[in-house]
């Protein structure tokens, strides 16, 4: 049991002001697998002062430097891959194999801006006066605060705070009050690698005392959020007092639309993996799926027939592969969309009940399930599920299919299946997404860009692109 009752803040682990704690359960079993000090707005405003206080000498290090400090942590990171794994199966009760595939992928991050942060180039411009240059020069924001969601507990953080601390920022971070344990493993390790003091710190504490300092202190100059739309949208509207920079990740809706002329297999795993993983629980998960109407019965027959092989269990059990989603309030809102969907008419295709039997009556399972028949007016199609629910509607043509998966505030990820190559860009391009797979279930990659349209956020994670978020242009006009 992960029993570190303190933050990480200055370069040294400090008890929180109120001296407050919390309990974090395994959601598949109800035990506790550790406890995490509890703080508030005060602990924030400690670390966000050693932030600001370590901000002149971080962003004047030469990248080399920051640079070693990252692939330093890197090699960490990866080292004790398993162990950090370990840990975010039991506090979130994810598969343990795709805790594995999150930690990895959190290193490969870490290991990703160790590279970039030796890559903010400026530029000169071509001036309209003889004795005048046009220099372009990239600095870092300052004091970058981040709050990261429960759903990829290593992965959110790194994803953050690699590109900020890349680009010479220092960070204060807040993970979500689920999920702390992996987090408080992280910062150990940030503490291994040898960061200067203040240069990364870690809170846990009531999130909206928290977000109220990170917004009111003039000291934090941007703030890096994933979770929520409600949360995103309190944030940007509270960054406005100072003007800070906001980059938001916030929900999705994501369609999936499989073509007549799709290979109808590769969309069933596809499919399967976009909707399943995580439980259901990540925003690019495939929240709709359109079928196009002459392959309806048959690809769902085939989709339903791999839905019903999935074990569901407790995810530190190597075979699962469908975990518990991570609260009685997650609970209730998945049950809540089937029930819903179910009164309105939907047919239960397979699934669509609580899992009560033997051990599944201690922890949050929902039998993974698929409904038929869905419209419009269902919260399935209008609401982010969060869940092992798959919503499955008809369309009869492309520019059907198109209005329907755009009919969206949200904005994150689409899918489309299909072997036109026309077909695939003509969509592909129309869709109003930020990731879009083409045949691919699981577009996420290190170096790609990872954001959302509308309602999803604003900013991007991920790739060089990332490294944007965390830099202020500044043109330094030399004349003589
Ligand atoms: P979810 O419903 O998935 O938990 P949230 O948006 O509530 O999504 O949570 C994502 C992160 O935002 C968590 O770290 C949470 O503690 C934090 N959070 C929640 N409410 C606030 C708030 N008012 N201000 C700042 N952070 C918040």
């Amino acid at each position: 049991m992960t029993d570190i009752q303190k933050m990480y803040i200055g370069g040294e682990w400090v008890d929180s002001i109120s001296g407050e704690s919390l309990e974090v359960r395994n959601p598949a079993t109800g035990e506790v697998v550790g406890r995490a000090a509890f703080g508030d707005h005060r602990d924030a405003l400690r670390a966000i002062d050693a932030a600001h206080a370590a901000f002149p000498e971080w962003s004047r290090l030469l990248a080399r430097e920051r640079s070693r400090y990252l692939y330093r942590l890197y090699e960490l990171v990866y080292q004790h891959r398993n162990e950090l794994a370990e840990l975010v199966s039991a506090e979130m009760g994810k598969p343990i194999r795709e805790a594995k595939g999150e930690v990895v992928g959190s290193a490969d991050y870490f290991l990703w801006y160790a590279e970039e942060a030796k890559r903010v180039y400026g530029e000169t411009i071509p001036s309209s006066f003889p004795n005048k240059r046009i220099l372009v020069h990239r600095q870092p924001v300052g004091v970058v605060a981040a709050i990261t969601p429960w759903n990829f507990p290593v992965n959110m953080v790194a994803r953050k705070i690699a590109p900020a601390l890349a680009a010479g920022c220092t960070v204060v971070l807040k993970p979500a009050e689920a999920t702390p344990l992996s987090a408080i493993r992280l910062f150990e390790l940030i503490h291994e690698a040898g960061f200067p003091p203040g240069v990364a710190n870690l809170v846990i504490g009531q999130p909206d005392k928290v977000g109220e300092a990170f917004l009111k202190s003039p000291k934090v100059a941007k703030i890096a959020f994933t979770g929520s739309t409600r949360v995103g949208k309190l944030l940007m509207a509270g960054a406005a007092e100072h003007v800070k920079r906001v980059s938001l990740e916030l929900g999705g809706h994501a369609p999936t639309l499989v073509f007549a002329d799709a290979d109808l297999d590769l969309a069933v795993k596809g499919v399967f993996e976009s909707k399943f993983r995580n439980t259901g629980q990540m925003c690019i998960c495939t929240n709709r799926l359109y079928v196009e109407r002459s392959v309806a019965e048959p690809f769902v027959e085939r989709l339903v027939a791999r839905v019903k092989k999935a074990k569901v269990g407790d995810g530190r059990n190597p075979d699962v592969e469908v975990g518990p989603v991570i609260n009685e309030r997650g609970l209730e809102k998945v049950l809540n969309h089937i029930e819903d969907a179910r009164s309105k008419g939907a047919a239960v295709v397979c699934g669509g009940n609580r899992l009560t039997e033997g051990d599944y009556a201690k922890g949050y399972f929902v039998e993974p399930t698929v409904l038929t028949g869905v419209e419009r007016g269902m919260r399935v199609l209008e609401e982010e599920t969060f869940g092992p629910v798959l919503p499955v509607a008809v369309f009869d043509t492309e520019d059907e299919a198109i209005r329907l998966a755009n009919d969206s505030p949200y904005g994150l990820a689409a899918y489309v299946y299909t072997r036109d190559l026309g077909r695939a860009v003509r969509v592909a391009e129309a869709l109003e997404f930020g990731i879009v797979g083409v045949n691919d279930g699981a577009p996420v990659q290190t170096q790609a860009p990872f954001g959302g349209f509308k309602e999803s956020g604003l900013g991007r994670e991920g790739g060089h692109h990332a490294m944007d978020e965390f830099l202020e242009i500044k043109h330094i006009s030399l004349a003589w």
